[in-house]
């Protein structure tokens, strides 16, 4: 019999598996305590059980892992960059970052991505699989006991489209937040989308109270449409019509992340459109310095440049921010890790 995937049940789930294998059902507390809030590895360290149950479960039921690959840690920041290596052999990255209050994770949700957005590594090579619940859980799992720290705070802003894997990204986020495990608050959890709309309003009728991030990048269809394959799907009219259902109805605040391409989409004239198509929309705008890969020929906008885009922009009354760089000496921007790793041992095999 094929193992099963414990680390992703919810809590009730394991209620069932355990009463199907002739447990009581108070082993069910015991067990997920073990594995979401004490995060052990092998069975046997669930030192409260019987034996003969740590072997029943060992029998039936694996450990989804992230084992740390590679490890990078920025001289500048202590931010660390992860290469994960999963259980069947892909690679995925996370990126720990400190903060004044906490330490914050953003996490892959896909091994590669398929959305194609031009300036983005983790694209460059199409998508491989889409990532269990219990792999993303596994990255914050691995990198608090590695670092011996508890974290606050997740970012699903790594490898990946997370709404593309909406299921099991939906159910690493209830496993995460369930107070039995992490107990996660919601409100530290962000969601960054390059705007699958009908997902938009999927995700809408949840009403969860985590922040929603839109990778906008652009202020008009000609301009995003050449960043952003998905923007022929959805254009920005169809994107931004959503966003605004969305604040209307979670009353939270949307962020628009904008990343600065020299020549591309940084002029004054961008700022201003860009100002006149989010008008009234609940939200803060992020701009990112474009981080350069090399296979993508993008070019990072100007300090000036930038800070004269802020400007426009906060003169129409928004919250503007320029995106802190942590872990520059280490590559911390996601898919260029993996890339590297992926190409080198493609080398050595041929
Ligand atoms: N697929 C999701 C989340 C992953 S990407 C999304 O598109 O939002 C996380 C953020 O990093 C997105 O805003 C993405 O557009 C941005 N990004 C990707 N490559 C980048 C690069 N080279 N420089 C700056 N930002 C980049």
């Amino acid at each position: 019999m094929e193992k099963k995937d414990i680390l992703s049940f919810t809590f009730d789930e394991l209620q069932n598996e355990l009463e199907n294998l002739g447990e009581k059902k108070f082993r069910a507390s015991q067990v997920y305590k073990w594995l979401h809030a004490d995060t052990v590895t092998d069975f046997d360290m669930m030192t409260n059980l019987p034996k003969q149950l740590r072997e029943k479960l060992d029998e039936n039921y694996y450990f989804a892992s992230a084992e740390p690959e590679k490890k990078l840690i920025s001289s500048i920041d202590s931010t660390v960059k992860y290469l994960f290596r999963l259980r069947d052999g892909e690679y995925i990255e996370s990126v720990l970052m400190k903060y004044k209050y906490g330490y914050s994770i953003c996490v892959s949700s896909q091994v590669g991505c398929k959305m194609g957005c031009k300036f983005c590594a983790s694209t460059l090579n199409g998508v491989v699989r889409n990532l269990t619940s219990s792999e993303i859980l596994a990255q914050v799992y691995t990198a608090q006991r590695d670092n011996n720290i508890k974290i606050s705070h997740v970012v699903l802003m790594g490898m990946g489209e997370p709404l593309d894997n909406f299921d099991n990204v939906m159910r690493f986020i209830s496993l995460i937040t369930d107070e039995k495990g992490q107990d996660m608050s919601m409100r530290h959890i962000s969601l960054s989308t390059c705007g699958l709309v009908p997902k938009i309003y999927e995700l809408m009728n949840k009403n969860l109270q985590l922040t929603l991030s839109v990778s906008l990048h652009a202020p008009n269809d000609e301009i995003r449409s050449t960043m952003m394959p998905v923007n022929k799907k959805y254009n920005i009219s169809a994107l931004l019509k959503a966003c605004r259902e969305y604040t209307g109805f979670t009353h939270r605040r949307i962020s628009f992340e904008y990343a600065m391409v020299k020549g591309v989409n940084d002029s004054p004239a961008c700022a201003e459109e860009l100002a006149k198509r989010l008008k009234g929309i609940l939200c803060h705008i992020n701009l990112i310095p474009v981080n350069e890969v090399k296979e993508t020929g993008c070019k990072r906008s100007s300090k000036s440049d930038i800070n004269a885009f802020s400007q426009i922009l906060s003169s129409c009354g928004y919250t503007v921010t320029v995106r802190r760089e942590l872990g520059s000496d280490i590559n911390a921007s996601c898919g260029q890790l993996r890339r590297n790793t992926v190409k080198n041992l493609i080398k050595e095999v041929t």
